[in-house]
């Protein structure tokens, strides 16, 4: 290949840093300036360069332009300054990208599969340039985080999530593919906007849109086998829960934000048992949003305190409530709900808003999972802090916009005492001169390891035990120093080595349940799951 190709490639690129013998046994001499570089100096001008931009759109963009550049590079980057970038090409400024993603689109990052290519999916899987795929991330755009229906443009989610599965899950780029299917938008905004870059058409529902799934599920099994993983995300729970349970027996799929979401919730509440007290039973529960993060929280929860205590999980989901957008969901409404509703449609009166389900309830722990923001006021929080010692609040809405509230005012209203995480990130904050360190309750924490398990043990199903196993793993990383601080989740910092506890714990599992296919099953899955993971320093080509 001649060397002016060698520097279009973003697999193979690394600029400044071939070696004077690199450049001569390729043809690059005169392509490059004279001098050589190391991929450290190169990574320390680009970490200044991306931090004199104030907006943070523009980092993403300049982050975006790297990934198409020099991938290495860009991995190295994200996985050194992971605390300082997470925020960048995830939420909240992946959520702001999105809606913006028809203005900054330059190239394709994965694949788009509309409409159009009804009959033809198979063919277009081929146009990807890659044959061996081990995790795709796709979504229908209709639920991007709380920003609603984004149509083609929630793109930006699956290519988000995939560069996390490589940065802390180490999982090699070639083998992600993020793929978007456009059945079309509901967002009458989108369809006026001409840099628009989707459908421009009404979503299609019903028999249509099935059969396209359909089709996809099945091509995606027949190019890439049985091991591949398909992370569902960001549907709209409508779509969600049907798809799950259709596929989950006959693919290797999960749902992130139903059940990536649980295993992160679940793992942060049992660590925070070692600062609120009691065991997960003692506990009661109430949610502020009954969908597919509230009610698969839920559900996890229920299944651990049932295995723990050796109570059928009907009892145990009586220890768990929910709000949704009309109130608290009880028997009397158990006609008219959802089918994922039914099972917390306990016995009580009804309640309408979440202030008086509060103070009915008199819950422990308070999850918001509505994708509204500001719902957590100063009157909730404050009657939640009226009967408990130390509350356990989680604002799980994203973006930053749509938390339910912030960290500032989570401490403040309990005065000092409540133990909170958010969705997307919050910075420490010094309240009666102590400084606070909100934590980040985020499925990030879970599935890249989640799916490196996956991946490493040749799983052909997820079940439920696996999300319980990820949990335990992820709870099992907070350390005291964490607890001192008030934390009950590790640092972001520490995620690759977090991912590999995952990974072993997963794929430990996966043999346990005979769904594993690598074989033998290796000794330590630990230290085989860190010598799976992709390194992004640069090779040298002879
Ligand atoms: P979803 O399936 O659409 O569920 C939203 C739920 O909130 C529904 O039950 C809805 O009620 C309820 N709701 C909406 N407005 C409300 C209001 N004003 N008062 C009370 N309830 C209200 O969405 P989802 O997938 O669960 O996601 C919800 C949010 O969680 C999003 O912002 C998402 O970004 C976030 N999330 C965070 C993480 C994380 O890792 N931190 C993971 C997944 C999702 P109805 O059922 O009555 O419509
Ligand atoms: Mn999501």
């Amino acid at each position: 290949a001649s060397g002016y190709s060698l520097l279009r490639d973003p697999q193979y690129n690394k600029g400044l840093a071939f070696t004077e013998k690199e450049r001569d046994a390729h043809y690059l001499r005169g392509l490059l300036p004279p001098a050589t570089s190391t991929q450290q100096l190169q990574e320390k001008k680009l970490m200044h360069n991306i931090r004199q931009y104030q907006v943070p759109l523009q980092k993403y963009m300049a982050l975006t332009e790297l990934q198409e550049r020099n991938e290495r590079l860009f991995y190295k980057l994200l996985i050194d300054n992971v605390e300082e970038l997470l925020p960048i090409v995830y939420t909240p400024t992946v959520g702001e990208a999105c809606q913006k993603y028809g203005s900054i689109f330059r190239r394709p990052q994965g694949l788009y599969i509309s409409l159009k290519e009804k009959g033809r999916i198979l063919e277009v899987l081929k146009n990807w340039p890659e044959r061996t795929i081990q995790v795709i991330v796709v979504t229908d755009g209709e639920r991007i985080l709380g920003l609603g229906d984004l149509g083609c443009q929630g793109m930006g989610i699956p290519v988000g999530k995939l560069a996390l599965y490589t940065a802390l899950g180490g999982v090699r780029p070639s083998a992600c593919l993020p793929i978007t299917i456009d059945v079309g938008t509901n967002n009458e905004q989108l369809l006026k906007d001409e840099f628009y870059i989707g459908l421009r058409q009404k979503r299609a529902t019903g028999k249509e849109y099935a059969e396209l799934l359909h089709e996809f599920m099945g091509a995606v099994k027949q190019n890439y086998g049985e091991k591949v993983v398909v992370q569902f995300e960001d549907f709209a729970n409508h779509n969600a829960f049907e798809l799950l349970a259709k596929y989950r027996n006959t693919h290797l799929v999960f749902n992130d934000d139903i059940q990536g979401t649980a295993a992160v919730v679940l793992a942060g509440v049992v660590a925070a048992l070692k600062l609120i007290g009691g065991t997960l039973s003692e506990h009661k529960f109430l949610f502020l949003g009954a969908g597919e993060a509230g009610t698969g929280i839920a559900e996890l929860i229920a299944l651990e305190i049932s295995k723990k205590t050796n109570v059928p999980v009907e009892e145990a989901r009586k220890k768990i409530w929910l709000v949704d957008s009309k109130g608290l969901i009880v028997s009397s409404r158990k006609e008219s709900l959802q089918n994922f509703k039914k099972p917390w449609a306990h016995e009580h009166e009804p309640v309408k808003d979440l202030i008086d389900a509060v103070k009915a309830i008199k819950p422990t722990v308070l999850i918001g999972t509505s994708g509204i923001g500001k719902t957590f006021t100063k009157e909730v929080i404050e009657a939640l802090a009226s009967f408990n010692e130390k509350p356990l609040i989680l604002a799980l809405s994203n973006p930053t916009s749509q938390s339910e509230c912030t960290a500032e005012e989570a401490y403040t209203w309990t005065k000092g005492r409540a133990i909170f995480a958010s969705g997307s990130p919050f910075d420490p904050f010094e309240y009666d001169g102590k400084v606070y360190i909100p934590g980040q309750s985020n499925n990030a924490y879970i599935f890249p390891g989640f799916g490196l398990g996956l991946v490493i043990s040749g799983a052909i199903r997820v079940h439920d035990d696996m999300l319980l196993a990820a949990s335990e793993a992820l709870a099992g990383q907070v350390s005291k120093e964490n607890f001192d601080k008030g934390l009950i989740y590790p640092p972001f910092s520490k995620i690759r080595k977090i991912s590999a506890e995952i990974a072993a714990n997963v794929a430990a599992k996966a043999y346990e349940l005979g769904v594993a296919t690598r074989l033998p099953r290796p000794e330590n899955l630990v230290k085989y799951a860190e010598s799976c993971m992709y390194s992004p320093l640069y090779r040298s080509y002879r």
